[in-house]
């Protein structure tokens, strides 16, 4: 097992991975910017080691500062969490070149995975249902593209190979739309993700968002833990997420549980991977696999009881990865709403002091948070600033519970989106189950 590991991220994850650290008995050493110096998780850590000034590009996206701070505190291994460099795949080469271990997939693995178009191809091959469209990247000969958009069928949804975060991505429904939307999407790609490559798909109207969550040790053994629906979404950011999903029969979910698994062997995929789908008249359709923990991995650990956090640095570590898919059991319900500094209907983002914080708890309830009373938000980041997770026998009992801890927290200073999850988690729609993608806009919408 590693003796020490180099956290390079910030936030709640990298509190999170300090306490999968801690419990394993293992050192750690938080990289940071000069605006988290007085972060809790970095005065809680063995050592830290200031990377450079706020801007995310200057210091947790600064690979050279963070590979010297992996040298000088001699750490073994580096946990990149989620977003900042966790899906970069010359960031895994250039840690493992220096003699370091990433935590998470092979560079190459990420690599394929970070191309949507090869990703796809390769889902494909393994078996694995995707979104009816074009067979790789579309073509520059425009009749081309047109008779794929006519075979496809309309509406199409063109998307950039490279894209992420919701970016890159262009709803057509007319056949006089399709050209220019090809072309503008290209642009934007070449100029976002340097790469202008663009594919088509056939643009689902009403699905839910239901994602698999696997772990695999790079060899033979692979296991789904299950899936989270994180329908509940504005402009393609997640807010509510929960496991299981309501309303999907059990058989579906097996079936393309054991899909996943399946592909994990087949790819040598190695660490946590989440395969993503959309979910719509009971079929199930692959749009992309985030090769690295998420944000929302919590509601899975409580149906579960598995760490998952834990399990990426047994598989990292090499230590036999004795979990197989017949323990694996599921049992009750969890709920996770992020808890966002942001005005909770015109999503501003509103950073500052906390003047006054107090977390719920008691039964069920899991606070995911690196915030405290007195804590500075700093503008430069993700506004996240908690996970409220709450665990029952039962969805309802797990939204009881939820409704209970949102009615006890208390942030004050700033704004933050509390006041929007008070009202879905009494919103008729969303207590019954299954409101797919669009609900949330739609519902923000007919807002006075
Ligand atoms: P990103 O990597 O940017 O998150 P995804 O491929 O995961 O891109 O898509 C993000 C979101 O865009 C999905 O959750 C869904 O809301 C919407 N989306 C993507 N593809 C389709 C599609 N074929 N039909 C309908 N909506 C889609």
């Amino acid at each position: 097992m590693f003796e020490k590991i180099l956290i390079a991220n910030r936030g709640e994850i990298a509190l999170r991975i300090q306490r999968a650290c801690r419990e394993l008995g293992i050192k750690t050493v938080v990289v940071h910017s000069e605006a988290d110096r007085e972060a809790k998780y970095v005065r809680l850590a063995d050592e830290s080691v200031c990377i450079g000034p706020a801007p995310s590009r200057e210091s947790y996206l600064n690979m050279p500062a963070i590979i010297s701070a992996a040298e000088v505190t001699d750490s073994e291994a580096i946990h990149p969490g989620y977003g900042f460099l966790s899906e970069n795949a010359d960031f895994a080469d250039r840690v493992e070149k220096s003699g370091f271990v990433f935590i998470g997939p092979r560079p190459d693995t990420i690599r394929l995975m970070g191309d949507k178009v090869s990703a796809k191809r390769a889902m494909i091959e393994a078996g694995v249902p995707v979104v009816p469209g074009s067979e790789g990247a579309l073509p520059d000969d425009p009749q081309e593209i047109i008779r794929v958009a006519r075979e496809v069928g309309y509406p199409v949804i063109i998307k950039a190979a490279g894209g992420g975060g919701g970016r890159g991505m262009r709803v057509v429904y007319t056949e006089a739309a399709l050209l220019n939307a090809v072309t503008m999407t290209r642009s934007e790609a070449g100029a976002a993700f340097n790469n202008p490559e663009v594919y088509m798909e056939k643009f689902l109207e009403n699905p839910r968002h239901i994602e698999i969550q696997v772990l695999a040790d790079g060899g033979r053994n692979a296991v789904w833990l299950g899936e989270r629906d994180c329908s509940m979404q504005r402009r393609h950011q997640k807010v509510i997420e929960e496991a299981p999903a309501p309303g999907v029969a059990r058989r579906l979910i097996e079936r393309i549980g054991d899909r996943c698994a399946d592909a994990c062997r087949k790819m040598g995929y190695r660490g946590a991977g989440t395969f993503e789908f959309l979910y719509e008249s009971g079929e199930f359709y692959f749009i992309e696999m985030n090769t690295r923990i998420q944000v929302e991995h919590p509601v899975t650990e409580l149906i579960t009881g598995i760490d998952l956090v834990q399990q990426q640095i047994l598989i990292a570590a090499g230590e036999k990865f004795a979990l197989r898919q017949r323990d694996v059991a599921f049992k009750g319900h969890a709920i996770e709403c992020r808890i966002n500094a942001e005005d909770p209907f015109r999503f501003v983002p509103s950073p500052g002091r906390i003047t006054n914080w107090h977390t719920p708890g008691g039964p069920g309830v899991r606070i995911d948070s690196h915030a405290f009373n007195g804590y500075f938000v700093p503008p430069n980041y993700d506004s996240m600033i908690a996970k409220v997770i709450t665990y029952g026998d039962t969805r309802d009992q797990a939204l009881a519970r939820m409704r209970i801890a949102l009615s006890e927290m208390v942030v004050e200073g700033i704004s933050t989106n509390i006041p929007l999850h008070r009202e879905l988690l009494q919103d008729a729609r969303f207590i019954e189950g299954g409101t797919s993608i669009h609900y949330l806009e739609n519902k923000l919408a007919q807002r006075p």
